[in-house]
C-alpha cells in the first residue's frame, strides 16, 4: 500500500510541532519557531493561553456535548453576546468556517424562497475568493484548482472581479439573491476591499432586495482591529460567516444574521449534531472575554501600526524581493515579486519563522493577536536575516 494513513491531500512540510508556548511553536527536537501563521489566523490568543485552557478544562469536566434537541444555556449565552457585539439578531453555530459559509448561503436562498421568490437563488461572488472546501463553498469560488476532480459544481453562483463595483452591478439579474464577499480576501492574497466597493454593494443590495453576506471567517473576531472588519467599512451586513479565530484553536463557526435575513431559517430547515456544543461555547466565551473590549482592540490596532510601519521600512531594503505591504490590522501581506512558497519554506527551515503563502504572490502574516514588541522585534530580525540569506541562495528562486 502506498497511500498514507493521513489522506494525502496536504503538501505537508517537515516541521512537526508538538507543543505551543504563547507565540512560539516547538518541534519534535525542541526547536522553537516564531508563529506568525497562528494556525492560519486561528490562534488569536497564541498557544497555551491559561484562560482558554481553563475554560475548556472546566467545561469538559462539566458537560461536553448534548443534542440540539435540548435547551442550551451555553449556546443562548454566547449567541446573545455575539448579538450584542454585532449587527446580528440571531446566530447559528457550526464547527468550521465552510459550514458557517454554507449556512450563510442557505440563509440567503431561504430568505427569497420564504418570500415566494424561488427564482432568486443566484449569489454573486468574487474572483480569487476562498469560502471553504465543501461542494457549495468551492462552487462559490471561481478557483479552478479547487474544482478539478469534483465536477459538477453546485449551480447558482456568478463570479465577478473583486473590488469591481460596476462588474457587480452589471451581474445583477432577475435570479440574483445576494452577494457573498470577503471584506479582506485572505487566501486570495490579503486584499482589503475598498470603501466604495463595500458601500456600493450595500447600496445595490438595498436597491434590488438582495442580501449582503460577508465571509469574515478569516478577517473577523478582532483580527483587523475591530470585532468584525465590516465595522471599518461603515456598513451593516445582512449575514456574516465567522469561524477561525472565534474558538482561538477550538473548532467553532457561526453564521450571524439579522432577523429579516433569517426569515427562512425556521424550525427544521437546518441543523448540526455538534454545532453549538457546550465545549465549543466555553472556548469561544474565553476568546471573547479576552478580545471583545476596546482596550484589546486598541492594542491590536497599535501593534498592527507598529508592525506595518516596520514592514514598510524594511521592504525598501529588498526591492528585488518585495513589492508592497497590504492588509488590515494584524492581517498583513507582503506582496512579493514572485511566488512566495520558496521564501515561506526558507524562513521556516533556516530561521524558525512561520508564515503562510497566499494567492497573488503574497506572504501572509496573521500572528496571534497577543504578540508584543519583543515578538515584532524577533519577527523583523528573522525576516531580515531570512531575506538576505534567501537572496544569497542561488538555487532557491
Ligand atoms: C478558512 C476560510 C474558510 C473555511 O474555513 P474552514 O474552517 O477551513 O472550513 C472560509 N472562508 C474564509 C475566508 C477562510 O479564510
Amino acid at each position: 500500500m502506498s497511500i498514507t494513513p493521513l489522506m494525502p491531500v496536504y503538501p505537508r512540510c517537515g516541521f512537526r510541532p508538538v507543543r505551543g508556548d504563547h507565540c512560539h511553536l516547538i518541534g519534535e527536537d525542541g526547536s522553537r519557531y516564531l508563529d506568525f501563521a497562528a494556525g492560519i489566523a486561528v490562534n488569536l490568543l497564541g498557544h497555551s493561553h491559561p484562560g482558554l485552557i481553563g475554560a475548556i478544562q472546566k467545561q469538559a469536566e462539566t458537560l461536553m456535548h448534548v443534542s440540539n434537541l435540548y435547551g442550551s444555556p451555553q449556546g443562548e449565552h454566547l449567541a446573545q453576546r455575539l448579538v450584542d457585539l454585532t449587527f446580528a439578531d440571531t446566530v447559528f453555530f457550526t464547527n468550521s468556517g465552510a459550514e458557517a459559509v454554507e449556512c450563510a448561503i442557505k440563509t440567503v436562498r431561504a430568505y427569497h424562497q420564504h418570500e415566494g421568490n424561488d427564482h432568486k437563488f443566484e449569489i454573486i461572488t468574487f474572483k480569487n475568493a476562498f469560502h471553504g472546501r465543501t461542494m457549495a463553498t468551492i462552487s462559490a469560488s471561481n478557483q479552478e484548482k479547487m474544482h478539478k476532480g469534483f465536477m459538477p459544481l453546485l449551480p447558482g453562483f456568478k463570479y465577478v472581479d473583486f473590488d469591481d463595483l460596476e462588474g457587480a452591478k452589471a451581474a445583477i439579474g432577475p435570479n440574483t439573491a445576494g452577494f457573498l464577499v470577503e471584506p479582506v480576501q485572505g487566501e486570495g492574497g490579503i486584499r482589503p476591499a475598498s470603501q466604495e466597493f463595500m458601500q456600493g454593494l450595500r447600496a445595490l443590495a438595498d436597491e434590488h432586495d438582495l442580501l449582503l453576506a460577508l465571509d469574515e471567517v478569516q478577517c473577523g473576531v478582532a483580527r483587523t482591529g475591530t470585532m468584525y472588519a465590516y465595522e471599518q467599512y461603515g456598513i451593516v451586513p445582512d449575514v456574516v460567516a465567522s469561524a477561525k479565530g472565534l474558538g482561538g484553536g477550538f473548532p467553532i463557526g457561526a453564521c450571524l444574521a439579522t432577523e429579516k435575513a433569517a426569515r427562512g431559517m425556521v424550525i427544521g430547515t437546518h441543523g448540526s449534531t455538534y454545532g453549538g456544543n457546550p465545549l465549543a461555547m466555553a472556548a469561544a466565551e474565553a476568546v471573547l472575554d479576552a478580545v471583545a473590549n476596546d482596550a484589546f482592540l486598541g492594542e491590536v490596532r497599535s501593534k498592527a501600526d507598529r508592525l506595518r510601519s516596520r514592514l514598510e521600512q524594511f521592504i525598501g531594503n529588498y526591492p528585488e524581493l518585495f513589492e508592497s505591504v497590504r492588509g488590515m490590522g494584524l492581517m498583513l501581506g507582503l506582496k512579493l515579486k514572485a511566488e512566495p512558497r520558496g521564501l515561506v519554506a526558507h524562513l521556516r527551515d533556516n530561521h524558525q519563522l512561520l508564515t503562510v503563502a497566499a494567492g497573488d504572490n503574497t506572504l501572509r502574516l496573521v500572528p496571534p493577536l497577543v504578540i508584543d514588541d519583543s515578538h515584532i522585534d524577533e519577527f523583523i530580525e528573522k525576516l531580515s536575516a531570512g531575506a538576505a540569506s534567501y537572496l544569497a541562495e542561488p538555487a532557491d528562486k
